[in-house]
């Protein structure tokens, strides 16, 4: 873990243009919300990889036409970060599942996707070095938000 300080607008400004263009070749609008500009101690290479994995899950978990929403915002002592999608959903029970290496939630809707099933373990890694928190609400066939928090 290097802890440097890390812009949330510069943070954002370099991790969205390849997950834009994988939005824009599915048919997927991304909306970046992010009015303030923070500076908060963390690891770059991890909070980008934070990112990255949520915001592709958000894109490949969702159909044609629907919307995913990064959120990055200031709360109390903590940065706040959010992927919200309009996608397939996760199931109630699986819920507890999603952050264990290579468990993926059903082989035959996820065959085309490709993945391995380390995206959220990873994520789960980082947020924990970080002694941050992570929730997730999801609704079947309605979408899922993922709520991160770092300490500042
Ligand atoms: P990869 O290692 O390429 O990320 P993966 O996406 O399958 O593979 P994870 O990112 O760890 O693995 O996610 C685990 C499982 O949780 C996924 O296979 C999928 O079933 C489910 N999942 C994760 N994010 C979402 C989401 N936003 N909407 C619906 N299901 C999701
Ligand atoms: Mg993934």
């Amino acid at each position: 873990l290097e802890l440097t300080l890390v812009n949330t607008r510069k943070l954002i400004d370099d991790v969205i243009p390849v997950l834009k263009q994988q939005a824009d070749q599915k048919g997927i609008q991304l909306i970046i919300d992010n009015d303030s500009e923070i500076d908060f101690l963390a690891d770059l290479n991890g909070i980008k990889q934070v990112m990255i994995n949520l915001v592709a899950n958000a894109i490949n978990y969702t159909p044609k036409d629907g919307r995913v929403t990064l959120n990055v915002k200031e709360e109390q002592d903590f940065i706040h970060l959010c992927v919200k999608d309009t996608g397939i959903g996760i199931p109630k029970e699986e819920l507890p599942r999603i952050f264990e290496r290579f468990y993926r939630v059903d082989k035959a809707r996820s065959r085309n996707t490709g993945g391995t099933g380390l995206g959220l373990a990873i994520v789960k890694h980082i947020v924990e070095l970080h002694k941050g928190m992570i929730e997730v609400e999801s609704e079947l066939n309605t979408g899922t938000t993922f709520h991160l928090y770092f300490p500042k």
